[in-house]
């Protein structure tokens, strides 16, 4: 896209301005999740292009219909990230992919193999984690812990379930089945970002069981992520204080476009 071209500019803000609308009146994101998704919206139409923008698309518009659909069935209070999405789940999710774009744009490698390859990991990733979170939620018996396998409560961070590994397949064939009807054919740039997707998602499992901050609700005992839980302060158990949920999400994905980047060299 050319970056002085009035047309264009407009189109794009355009297109922001009814998508901040849309996500508002869904309740997708709430008001700071939208002043936040417009600059990482912005920088992907501008120096990506649409297809890209499109991904992204596809991406949010399936997790918030999978969270809801999961609120409806088990309920609320399993994870921080629930109902209406706010700017630190933009942010953990958005930052790595537009920082993509940017790196690209700026190495004179936009478009290429390595840098869709590097972007689709990082979404591929944050996708597959939230289909997983959401599909596991439904698992009928109990998961299990993804460093000891032993079982453990639904909503625990590092659970991991056979629900949760079929959401994580079913976010990589949408995304790619997606980007291949974008016309980003190349397969082995769809393998390396299937590959990443799947190896980032099981690395946000396990940086859950170890280094995230665990909390145990005064209230109801539930091992929870969540500082607060039935409406009180719950006690930390284990993990880092300052590595919530989206801390994980950022390395994971991190972790995921990298590793999708490695694999095209
Ligand atoms: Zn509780």
């Amino acid at each position: 896209m050319n970056f002085f071209d009035p047309v264009l500019q407009l189109e794009v803000i355009v297109a922001l301005a009814l998508l901040a609308l849309l996500s508002l009146k869904f309740r997708v994101l709430d008001w700071k999740g939208v002043l936040t998704a417009i600059p990482v919206g912005y920088v992907i139409l501008v120096f990506g292009d649409l297809r890209y923008f499109v991904i992204l698309l596809v991406f949010y518009a399936v997790s918030g219909l999978a969270t809801k659909v999961r609120v409806r069935k088990v309920g609320k209070g399993f994870s921080e990230k629930d109902w209406v999405r706010s700017w630190r789940n933009v942010l953990a999710n958005g930052l790595i992919p537009t920082l993509v774009i940017i790196f690209a744009a700026l190495s004179n490698r936009s478009g290429s193999n390595m840098m869709t390859a590097g972007y689709l990991g990082g979404i591929g990733t944050a996708f597959a984690d939230t289909l997983a979170t959401e599909i596991g939620l439904l698992y009928p018996r109990d998961p299990r812990l993804i460093t000891s396998f032993k079982r453990v409560e639904r909503g625990r961070p590092g659970a991991v379930s056979p629900y949760g590994y079929a959401g994580g397949l079913l976010a990589v064939i949408v995304l790619c089945g997606s980007a291949y009807l974008l016309g980003f054919g190349d397969v082995r740039v769809l393998l390396a970002a299937s590959f990443s997707a799947m190896l980032g998602m099981t690395f946000d499992s396990f940086l859950g069981a170890t280094i995230q901050a665990k909390y145990r609700c005064v209230v109801c005992g539930k091992i929870t992520e969540s500082r607060i839980h039935c409406g009180e302060k719950a006690e930390k158990v284990s993990g880092l204080e300052t590595v919530n949920t989206h801390v994980v999400n950022l390395i994971a994905i991190l972790a995921g476009s990298l590793i999708s980047i490695a694999l095209m060299i």
